[in-house]
């Protein structure tokens, strides 16, 4: 028997269709209503206790209630609540926050500013599109990406993505979008396939698709430098290095999706630094201004800016952009989280942090019900699975997953199940006191799982 909802939580059902719920189960079960947060922790409407060991979905990188954040949105909003980019209209935040950017991405060029990840990859689409066309080339527009990658919602996002919630009854994905293998060595590996083979072997399959389509037909490859909401599968070794000729052979541009592995999160400022690639453009969120405010990021490197800007001279104009895309508060939002991201070393603090973290992860590969540890930096998962081989997996479904993070809630840490993966992507300011607390109750929520 289900406990009966409170009056927020009977409010909830009556006004909300919440994103990835199942909404039949929870008109029974009700929200888990969160009213408050404070550094790593967040506060239910009845008061208790959580550790938030997603960071919130993957975004508030600085934690809760930050005052430095609150105050730079709050000057903001006195200064000049609203804004836009639109016919040569401009404001300082968003020039200093695409410096800013630009400063800490190398090879990129110019900005383009929207409100969330799945409009930064919708623009990267448009974009691609359009700099073919400027290009001459109006057959180069198919848009590879990859099985489990997720780069968002909207019509061309979740046609990237490659999850079969984000497809099934949506009749997604559409035309133009293809989907390439997915880089996990332990579940897709042949048996005996060394991770520097099986990243060949997925460059070359990469190839073959591309030369099946016709190169002449395929305008992007997208990559999120690690796949999140996938399961949190971390490349293996070779796998960029491997990619990128293949790409540059038959001209197609590289959209790394850093959406999550943006600011820091690995143990480097992008993901692409941490896996030694040069993407032609980057789309960015979420820490961008540490999920205190809507904002995402396009970055283009200077190819793609000359002949954009050459094109919208020859058409007239820029047919794009958002009524909110860079809206002021959300840009000094994110001028203040880089800052503070540098001032507060917040890179060398995940870098002294990753060892301790990263080893917590790995102490539960003796559990019974965990598959595989995996990630970098203060991301990564557990996969639950019968046993350590990568052939065998619990029922589709997610069952196991979901009971052992709710058993995880039950006792004050709030984690995600992808699946049958236990995502980890705490804020990264988290100490090793902090993280020792993150993990004291999986043991235990293991065992009852079991
Ligand atoms: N790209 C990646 C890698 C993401 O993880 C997400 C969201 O989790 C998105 C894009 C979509 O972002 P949004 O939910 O802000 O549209």
């Amino acid at each position: 028997m289900n406990a009966p909802l409170t009056n927020m939580q009977t409010r909830d059902v009556e006004a909300l269709l919440h994103p990835y719920t199942n909404a039949a189960q929870h008109r029974q079960v009700g929200a888990h209503i969160i009213a408050e947060g404070k550094g790593i922790h967040v506060y239910d409407e009845r008061g208790r206790e959580f550790i938030e060991g997603m960071s919130g979905l993957w975004c508030a990188g600085l934690g809760f209630g930050d005052e430095e954040l609150a105050d730079a949105a709050a000057a903001q909003l006195r200064k000049l609540p609203y804004y836009h980019l639109f016919a040569g209209r401009s404001h300082e935040p968003a020039i200093e926050l695409a410096e800013m950017i630009k400063d800490l991405a190398p090879g990129m060029a110019r900005v383009i500013f929207q409100s969330s990840g799945s409009e930064a990859n919708d623009s990267q689409v448009k974009l691609a599109w359009f700099y073919n066309n400027a290009r001459g080339r109006p057959e180069k527009k198919k848009i590879i990406s990859r099985r489990k990658g997720y780069h968002g919602v909207t019509v061309a996002a979740a046609s990237m993505t490659g999850l079969p919630y984000n497809h099934l009854d949506w009749d997604l994905p559409i035309d133009r979008f293809l989907h390439a293998g997915t880089p996990h060595h332990w579940r897709e590996a042949e048996a005996g396939e060394s991770e520097a083979d099986f990243s060949a072997r997925l460059a070359h399959e990469l190839e073959e698709m591309i030369e099946r389509e016709g190169p002449e037909t395929v305008a992007a490859f997208i990559a999120e430098p690690i796949m999140g909401a996938g399961g949190v599968i971390v490349p293996p070794e070779g796998y960029f290095e491997a990619i990128r000729p293949v790409l540059d052979k038959h001209d197609v541009l590289m959209i790394a999706d850093e959406v999550i592995t943006g600011f820091a999160r690995t143990g480097e400022w992008f993901g692409s630094d941490r896996f030694n690639v040069r993407p032609t453009s980057m789309s960015m969120a979420k820490q961008l201004t540490g999920g205190y405010a809507p904002l995402s990021a396009v970055a283009i490197n200077q190819d793609m800016a000359e002949v954009i800007e050459a094109h919208t001279g020859e058409i007239g104009t820029l047919g794009h952009g958002f009524t909110y895309g860079g809206h002021p508060v959300g840009c000094a939002t994110g001028v203040a989280a880089l800052r503070i991201y540098k001032e507060r070393r917040i890179l060398d603090h995940v870098r002294s942090v990753e060892g301790v973290f990263q080893a917590k992860l790995r102490s539960y590969l003796d559990h019974p019900l965990v598959g595989e540890a995996r990630g970098v930096g203060l991301i990564g998962a557990l996969e639950l699975a019968p046993d350590a081989s990568g052939q065998t997996a619990f029922e589709p479904g997610g069952k196991v997953g979901a009971k052992l993070s709710a058993e995880l809630a039950e006792r004050g840490v709030i984690l995600r199940n992808v699946g049958d993966s236990l995502a980890f992507c705490p804020p990264m300011i988290i100490t090793e006191a902090e993280i020792e607390a993150l993990f004291a109750p999986l043991e235990d929520a293991l065992n009852v799982t079991e």
